[in-house]
């Protein structure tokens, strides 16, 4: 494995996975560049040390060649973000993509078209009948295995070096992302973003300063299940907010009203409760929540406990008395991870808990504490209220930080780490 500061580009073509998969409105005018803006400084890097660029990216989840999901929405930003015109190949296993490849000068920067308008790209048959026997699948499957294979090989021939810098599908063992790795044995290396990410979460789960309080919101607790126990071996405290507190509260005897809940997790929420008890880790349910009539930013509200929601109603926010337990501890931590929303923040009137997580945030990390945040809902709330900076690590992978989280060593990491 390289590392992409010490490593020498010059005259060399570095072909780059990077996570371009950006929201495009109806115009296809990108609504969010953020990805964008964080592959920059590993792009700019081998351009400044005399390389020159293959920019390889999935974007949607296409069927097959389509318009929609083109690449060529985004050169101009691509373009504008590094201050240099681009070449684009409209096919990335065609003649076009070899010849452009082939031809790159130090400096020169060729985007070649969505991955993903190849099945190989992930490795899937896609045009299989549902209801296949299982000697088709196992048929067509094998013969993916062999196209994947060659599309692979195909990337791997447009270049002299390979840089993975796509977190956000870190966790996926695709032909961009992992496969294409064991073509360069010495010439492979993470990109800034990977780096980056990789640092921000093994900060927490490798080598923290404690006290470490974990936010954990959302609204499922089963989705959520394999990082709580994880975390327990990491953590001293555990804030568990968002729709998902009231399988806890449920499980516990308390009255719910009609509250999200999950109700064949309860069982699983106990055994929960115990655990952390054993492992010394303290949690903290919502206490107080603002209750509501109907799941509306228009319903009627009050203020309740959270285990004793009259009927008809349902929590779906943190009170603010308990908000203020929960900023006491936090202050008290050197360490905290946030991932989920604490309330229905899309609706204004809910969203009070978790702008409020967000600030605090933004607060303690100003006087040392290292805050990661991470979750695609969490990420939104800190960005929309201006915070992203203000915090010490916003992940923007949410799938790949939450298995890396969960433990699981991700298929783009090892792909790179392993001789
Ligand atoms: P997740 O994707 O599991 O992190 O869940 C995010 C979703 O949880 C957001 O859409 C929130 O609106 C939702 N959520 C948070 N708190 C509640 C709640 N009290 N009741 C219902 N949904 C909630």
């Amino acid at each position: 494995m390289q590392k992409i500061d010490s490593y020498d580009f010059s005259g060399k073509r570095a072909i780059v996975r990077v996570d371009f998969n950006v929201p495009l409105n109806e115009n296809f005018q990108i609504t969010d560049d953020t990805r964008i803006r964080a592959a920059i400084p590993t792009l700019k890097k081998v351009l400044e040390k005399g390389g020159s660029l293959i920019i390889m990216s999935h974007l949607g989840r296409p069927k097959g060649p389509t318009g929609k999901y083109s690449l060529k929405h985004i050169i101009g930003a691509i373009e504008e973000k590094l201050g240099t015109k681009i070449k684009f190949a409209p096919d990335c296993m065609g003649a076009e993509a070899a010849e452009l490849s082939k031809n790159l000068k130090p400096g020169e920067v060729l985007l070649l078209e969505n991955l993903r308008f190849y099945a190989e790209e992930e490795g899937k048959p896609r045009d299989l009948a549902e209801d296949a026997s299982d000697d088709v699948k196992k048929v067509a499957k094998a013969e993916m295995k062999e196209k994947q294979k060659e599309f692979t090989k195909k990337l791997a021939s447009y270049a002299d070096c390979y840089i993975n810098d796509a977190f956000g599908t870190a966790h996926r063992a695709h032909a961009s992302t992992a496969l294409i790795a064991k073509y360069f044995p010495n010439d492979k290396m993470f990109g800034y973003v990977m780096e980056g990410e990789i640092v921000a979460i093994d900060k927490v789960l490798k080598s923290p300063v404690h006290p470490v309080t974990a936010i954990i919101g959302g609204a499922k607790v089963s989705s959520k299940i394999a990082i709580i126990e994880k975390l327990f071996d990491v953590v001293d405290n555990m804030i568990i907010g968002g729709g998902m507190v009231f399988t806890f509260i449920k499980a516990q005897g308390g009255k719910i009203g009609k509250s999200l809940c999950e109700d064949d997790q309860m069982e699983l929420a106990l055994s929960i409760i115990e655990k952390a008890k054993q492992k010394n880790v303290k949690l903290y349910f919502s206490g107080d929540v603002i209750i509501a009539d109907a799941f509306s930013n228009d319903a009627n509200t009050q203020i309740c406990a959270d285990n004793k929601i009259p009927d008809g109603w349902m929590g779906m926010d943190v009170a603010p008395a308990t908000l203020k337990e929960w900023e006491a501890v936090l202050r008290a931590s050197k360490t905290v991870l946030w991932n989920g929303p604490v309330g229905v923040f899309e609706m204004p009137k809910f969203a009070n808990g978790t702008t409020g997580i967000a600030k605090i945030l933004a607060d303690i990390t100003s006087t040392g504490v290292f805050t990661l945040v991470g979750g695609g809902d969490s990420v939104a709330a800190v960005t929309q209220m201006g915070f992203a900076d203000k915090v010490s690590y916003v992940s923007t992978g949410g799938g790949a930080m939450l298995e890396y989280l969960e433990g699981i060593e991700l298929p783009g990491i090892k792909a790179i780490r392993e001789a």
